[in-house]
């Protein structure tokens, strides 16, 4: 658990983060967003004392981070950027393995680590030996992930690391970085300015604007009720029906035991997809089967747009 009690930065007379009070629960997902130069960086940072923070509180599972010594702090902390910061003449696994090696873990322990992170991160085992220059940015982004969770660290930052990539790669990732918060629970801090980034991967979104928090929320909520203008024009006004409709499966709108004709529509694809896909039918409705193909029911298009 990292928790916020009234926390300020401020950086000679201006106040990069001001009065920052966050509870962000183990296990979670917690997405800092805002606009550029509203204080994500910076609050990001003060977590693992990259910053020091001016006034205020900040402590990890109930300590105060200044009463922990920095190196045992950061050591618990994983943390991974944009510009990746690889290390351009060491190879993949020793990139990997470099907060092992400084713990002083055995050799073996090392190897299996750095496997084990390379299968992780569904990077091809070979790619060990491989120097950074010769992956693709989306496979050295991987790496950086693949390092930052080395150590096996309680709490991952990680400062918009997506945000160099193009739109499929920075997909794929994503939905990596889903599929790993799910399986290893960690509690993840993500730096993003992209809303659909994150109501795709966030437990708990905070808004940030001018160094204050302006809204904190799972993503329904934040969707379904914006605090102010500001959270509606940054989540985009004419968007928020159809980003409500990408955080909701057809599962939870089948009518079931109906029958429709046309090809079925998959229970967990969301209601966004389902809607494209039946106005590109043009079909008032579309049969709904469960992963294993068991038919469930029928998806109905006046559920999904107000007439
Ligand atoms: P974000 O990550 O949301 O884009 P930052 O947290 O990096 O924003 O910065 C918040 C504000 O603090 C910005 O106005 C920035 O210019 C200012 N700032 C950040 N770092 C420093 C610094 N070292 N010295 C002075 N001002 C800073
Ligand atoms: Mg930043």
């Amino acid at each position: 658990m990292i928790e916020f009690d009234h926390v300020s930065k401020i950086f000679d007379s201006y106040a990069a983060v001001e009065d920052l009070t966050l509870t962000i629960p183990k296990g979670a997902f917690c997405a800092l967003i805002g606009s550029s130069g509203s204080g994500k960086s910076t609050s990001l940072k003060m977590i693992n004392r990259l910053i020091p923070h001016t006034s205020g509180t900040i402590r990890v599972n109930g300590e105060d981070v200044t009463q922990i010594p920095v190196e045992t702090l950061r050591r618990r902390m994983g943390y991974a950027i944009q510009s990746i910061g690889l290390f351009p003449h060491w190879t993949v696994a020793r990139n990997i393995a470099a907060v092992p090696a400084l713990l002083g873990w055995p050799k073996q322990k090392v190897d299996d680590r750095v496997r084990a992170l390379l299968d992780l991160l569904q990077l091809d085992p070979r790619f060990a030996e491989k120097y950074p220059h010769q992956l693709s940015g989306g496979q050295q982004q991987r790496v950086g992930v693949a390092r930052a969770l080395a150590a096996d660290p309680e709490v991952l930052l990680m400062d918009e690391p997506f945000g160099a990539l193009d739109p499929i790669t920075r997909d794929t990732l994503q939905a990596e970085m889903a599929r790993i918060h799910r399986e290893t629970g960690k509690t993840i801090v993500f730096v993003t300015h992209d809303m659909d980034e994150a109501l795709r991967l966030a437990s708990q979104i905070a808004i940030l604007d001018h160094g204050r928090l302006i809204q904190l929320g799972t993503p329904r909520e934040i969707l379904s009720a914006p605090a102010n203008d500001f959270v509606r024009d940054f989540i985009g006004r004419d968007d928020l029906g159809l980003k409500l409709l990408s955080i909701e499966t057809v599962a939870q709108r089948v009518h079931p035991g109906e029958t429709a004709e046309g090809a079925p529509i998959a229970a967990e694809a969301s209601l966004r997809t389902a809607l494209s896909i039946l106005v590109a039918r043009g079909a008032e409705r579309a049969p709904v089967t469960a992963a294993d193909g068991q038919p469930l029911g029928a998806l109905h298009l006046d559920d999904l747009v107000r007439k």
